[in-house]
């Protein structure tokens, strides 16, 4: 069989509706972003691969909504889409900072759901091997009845629980530079979603959770995993730290579907975090990832997540998706990707380097963190 026939179908979930909503010109999040990555995937010959196909996704229904979030906060969201603003919207987690009361606010969180549905089914029903909906993951601090970090309705958990009722086991394994609270909270007392996190630690960044302490309640004990690492920690130690932890309780949770959270503000350059990821120590993790996707029964699906330096999402994620496809990268941004000026190469130059001493500190704190990690939650899974 000739090698392009193996290569895995992959299904890109994204339409450029996804890019328009207008979070205010102060706001780091700028949906334009996914039309860069959009554009660059396209200029790159990804998107036209004989194995990769693009699906635009429909919003999800109030009822997919209400799987996570409570009927008053879908009501509230309503409004304040429409643009009725009360105090009381205050109450719901909307304010002027991270969570403005914008409009369209709840069709923009809807299509996002209805996107990771829409990957979700993909995979599972066979037609495809991996499915990316970029606009996906960025909702991961979105609690039941309550808008956060950006985040409005949990695509995540909304789309996981869906596939959780059909008798699915879910790996959920988030690399987002911030703790994935409102997944984590999705599954707290449920043993069939594992909900991994990989993070800067809560103790010098948003949401200022996921400690290695918190391992799930009742039948979900043991269930979710923490690994809140060092600001400035780098794709060395990262990956040391994700080596050492996932792949081992990924196998042994034996998941029907792994579902990944590819965030890419860990990165240098990204202005709201303090980790020093480059774009190939972020594609080395979703090699990693892939690398459990294709042992899992229905495969893989993949959303996307924060990272607000335009440049450094473009390229990661266009980078995640050929990995997903299968599909070489050239080594240089093309030239026929005119959207973001500056861009030279797919990987980054070396981030600057820290002191001595300042190393050495994340070097152990990172060596902390994974012994804490396999001493709490390891021997549940009956790992050493
Ligand atoms: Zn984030």
């Amino acid at each position: 069989m000739p090698a392009s026939l193996k290569k895995p179908r992959a299904v890109l979930v994204y339409s450029d509706e996804q890019s328009r909503l207008d979070m205010g010109p102060s706001h780091p999040l700028k949906p334009i972003r996914l039309r860069h990555a959009h554009d660059l995937m396209r200029a790159s010959g990804l998107l036209s691969a004989s194995n990769v196909r693009e699906v635009p996704p429909q919003p999800a229904s109030q009822q997919e909504i209400e799987r996570y979030h409570t009927r008053g906060y879908v009501e509230a969201v309503k409004a304040v889409s429409r643009g009725e603003w009360s105090m009381e919207m205050g109450r719901y987690g909307f304010g002027m900072a991270d969570n403005p009361p914008v409009p369209g606010i709840y069709e923009a969180a809807a299509l996002a759901a209805g996107g990771c549905i829409l990957a979700c089914e993909m995979v599972t029903s066979g037609q495809a091997d991996a499915a990316f909906a970029m606009a996906g993951g960025v909702h991961h601090h979105a609690m039941a009845s309550r808008a956060a970090g950006f985040g409005v309705f949990n695509d995540a958990v909304i789309a996981i629980k869906g596939i959780a009722d059909r008798g699915l086991r879910v790996a959920y394994v988030d690399i987002d530079c911030h703790h994935g609270d409102g997944v984590q909270a999705g599954f707290y007392d449920d043993p069939r979603v594992l909900t991994v996190s990989v993070h800067e630690s809560g103790q010098y960044l948003f949401p200022g959770t996921g400690f290695v302490n918190e391992t799930g309640h009742g039948s979900g004990e043991g269930y979710s995993v923490n690994v809140p690492l060092a600001p400035y920690t780098t794709d060395e130690l990262w990956l040391r730290a994700f080596d050492a932890i996932i792949p081992p309780l990924v196998r042994a949770f034996k998941p029907d579907l792994l579902f990944c959270q590819l965030g890419i503000d860990t990165h240098y350059k990204d202005p709201i975090t303090h980790m020093r990821l480059t774009t190939q120590g972020f594609a080395d993790a979703v090699r990693r990832l892939k690398l459990l996707g294709d042992k899992c029964p229905k495969g893989w699906v993949a959303v996307g997540g924060g990272g607000y330096d335009m440049g450094a999402v473009a390229r990661a994620w266009t980078m995640a998706f050929a990995v997903m496809a299968g599909f070489d990268l050239p080594e240089r941004v093309p030239p026929g990707f005119k959207a973001l000026n500056g861009l030279t190469t797919f990987a980054d130059e070396p981030p600057p380097a820290l002191d001595a001493d300042t190393e050495s500190q994340i070097n152990a704190h990172t060596d902390r963190v994974i012994a804490a990690v396999k001493e709490t939650v390891f021997p549940l899974f009956g790992l050493a």
